[in-house]
């Protein structure tokens, strides 16, 4: 048995944010499920790279685009190893492999009579690179960018004649109930369906960013084209016929609920037209919103998904998005609600549970507990939830799955206190029973962290290590080891608190803003007398020839410039000014400081919310465009060129001092 698992591949004109943690945290506890079934499974993620914005990004920050997307691929490599994702390939749309792909596809679509020449004329969601028809706007603007204006374009297309094939995937969809899961994204496609379609642009004109179409090489074909195709060349279409046989079509794409309709409508179209088979299942997730809000950097409402790592580790934040969130659903996220549920999932359930147990096991019976009997009350807990888990996990149910793990916890924490086995090592006459309890409590502690290493994978593992499970964790097999087995003896290990418990109160959130604080200053907020007037922050001079050494000074004068690390919260366009920029920063104080910073020609407003960066922080105010700017922001000033930011490393919390 074989299955192949594909996630949505990222625009990298953004660093990851944490709806895409979400979704390749799911997908990997899919992944990591399968494989310890013994499926040999094939998962891929990936980089979406011929995105007009990432052209644009790169340009903009005096890179190659080529260059730009390798660096960024390294920063989205990174946050997934720190979320332990196991993608066994991550494929760029970039490589070579890709462009065969695309080029064949499109030539035998072109082939098929499936593509043809005409002119479009309409919207274009640049931030979505979606043309959008005029009954998709709301109040003239992109659903997903309600703040962004469409473009109106025209310009000569080629396109794809997606309404030939509306009957065959109607035909499709009803012959395939499972094809497009949950089901309230396969209604939505079917109504879609039923209303008709239209034929679709599948290239871009006058663009040097892209795969040339094969048969008309002076244009590159369409981002979303082109990016779909990914599924198929990473599985070798286009270079390897035999590798390509062996793995597609593909078992699951896990994608976001907003691009249902580019991967069973559009996607299995061009698959048919150039003869190949649909991929088998489609699933659409929701988004994950903060405090009830829509996640947005420019809200202030965002969530960094390497803050959710720092704060408890990976398999906290996995365990939380994938329990706390009905796969299929929307979700909330608040720091308050993600430090409760690990107190009362970690610390108090499950981590107390195996401090417990590996602790009476040493004091009771020297470390080894016996195997006695057939297995009680939790063997029957074991078998239930271990039946539940894997029904759960077959329908992608992943939350009731997690869930039905924890009530193992949560059964043997009873079962113990119940059963008292502190009173029953002070009755000689209940020897056996206390050695029958102390192992029924090890024994579902044990399948419960089995049924956990998928979503828990580096926890799971100790605990499997510490009640005296000694099978390396890419033999486990959930199927056979997440049951009750009653051979033994083990040999239990204590350690420290694997999830010390949080006091609530105390405990730091990463600095999340609201919209509130973001406009503590604004026009309208009459200045200080004490205002300095043309003292502003002016960019370092400009050096046209090597630097020639400035006069030496002490340590003393250094250290009377207070440099600190700080947080661009939100940013904004200073109006009627080409350079500068409006930024709130988190310099570790009470309240976010205002700065305007002349960096504009270097950065969109909207890029650079998240970012760490430098500041001068004890200079005196000065008063530039109306706006009061306390402190300046640091940054290279390449001669000839935009400025660019002096960056520090994002685990430096805002306020720290720079020397
Ligand atoms: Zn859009």
């Amino acid at each position: 048995m074989r299955f192949y698992l594909t996630t949505a591949i990222d625009y990298v004109n953004s660093r990851p944010h944490l709806g895409q943690a979400y979704e390749k945290v799911s997908a990997d506890v899919i992944a990591r499920y399968k494989r310890g079934c013994g499926v040999d499974t094939y998962f891929l993620m990936g980089n979406d790279e011929h995105s007009q914005n990432v052209y644009k990004k790169a340009r903009e920050a005096g890179l190659d685009p080529l260059a730009y997307c390798a660096e960024m691929e390294h920063v989205f490599r990174e946050r997934w190893a720190e979320l332990t994702v196991s993608f066994d390939d991550f494929i760029r749309t970039t490589e070579p492999r890709h462009r065969a792909a695309v080029q064949k596809l499109a030539q035998r679509s072109y082939e098929a009579g499936d593509i043809y020449e005409g002119t479009y004329e309409g919207w274009y969601c640049v931030s979505c690179e979606a043309f959008r028809q005029e009954k998709d706007l709301v109040d003239g603007k992109c659903p997903f960018h309600p703040t962004l204006t469409p473009e109106w374009i025209r310009e000569k297309n080629y396109f794809f004649r997606l309404s030939k094939y509306r009957d065959r995937l109607l035909a499709h969809f009803e012959a395939n109930p499972g094809f497009l899961q949950p089901d309230v994204r396969r209604n939505e496609i079917l109504r879609l369906l039923e209303a008709g379609l239209d034929d679709i642009s599948m290239s871009r004109a006058g663009q040097a960013w892209g795969i040339p179409l094969p048969f008309a090489p002076e244009n590159v074909v369409y981002v979303w084209f082109d990016a779909l195709i990914n599924y198929a060349s990473a599985v070798g279409y286009g270079t390897d016929d035999a590798r390509f046989a062996q793995w597609w079509p593909a078992d699951l794409h896990i994608i976001g609920k907003d691009i249902t309709r580019f991967h069973t409508v559009v996607w299995p179209a061009m698959l048919w037209s150039a003869g190949v088979e649909p991929p088998r299942q489609v699933f659409g997730h929701g988004w994950i919103n903060y405090g009830g809000q829509r996640m947005s950097k420019t809200l202030g409402t965002s969530v960094d998904p390497a803050d959710l790592v720092a704060k408890f580790g990976p398999d906290p934040a996995r365990l939380y998005l994938t329990k706390e969130i009905a796969f299929g659903n929307d979700g909330d996220f608040t720091w308050e609600r993600y430090e409760e549920r690990y107190n009362a999932d970690l610390a108090n359930n499950l981590g107390n549970l195996v401090s417990r147990v590996t602790a009476m096991v040493h004091k009771y019976r020297g470390g080894t507990a016996k195997p006695a009997g057939s297995g009680g009350a939790l063997a029957t807990v074991v078998s239930g939830a271990a039946a539940r888990y894997h029904g759960a996990m077959g329908r992608l149910a992943l939350h009731e799955g997690i869930a039905a793990a924890f009530d193992i916890v949560t059964a043997a924490n009873g079962f113990v206190a119940e059963q008292a086995p502190w009173a029953l090592a002070k009755d000689p006459q209940a020897a056996d029973r206390l050695d029958a309890v102390l192992f029924e409590v090890s024994e579902a502690v044990r399948a419960a962290a089995t049924l956990l290493l998928p979503v828990m994978p580096t926890a799971a593992a100790e605990l499997l290590r510490r009640l005296g499970d000694a099978t390396p964790a890419a033999e486990v097999r959930l199927d056979r080891d997440g049951g009750w087995r009653n051979s033994g003896p083990r040999t239990l290990r204590t350690g420290s608190a694997m999830w010390p418990r949080t006091d609530l109160a105390a405990a730091e959130a990463p600095a999340i803003v609201t919209t509130k604080n973001e406009t503590t200053v604004d026009e309208t907020t009459p200045a200080p007398k004490a205002l300095v007037e043309n003292t502003a922050p002016k960019a370092p001079a400009e050096d046209t020839v090597a630097p020639t050494p400035a006069e030496r000074i002490v340590i003393d004068d250094f250290m009377k410039v207070e440099l600190r690390a700080a947080k661009i919260l939100a940013a904004e366009a200073v109006p009627k000014s080409k350079k500068l920029i409006r930024l709130s920063v988190d310099v570790g104080e009470a309240e976010p400081r205002t700065i305007v910073a002349g960096i504009a020609e270097g950065y969109q407003p909207a890029d650079l919310p998240g970012r760490m960066i430098a500041i001068v922080a004890n200079l005196k105010p000065a008063k530039l465009m109306g706006i009061e700017s306390n402190g300046m922001v640091l940054a290279a000033s390449p001669e000839g060129g935009a400025p660019i930011l002096v960056s520090v490393d994002e685990r430096v919390a805002p306020g720290t001092r720079v020397r």
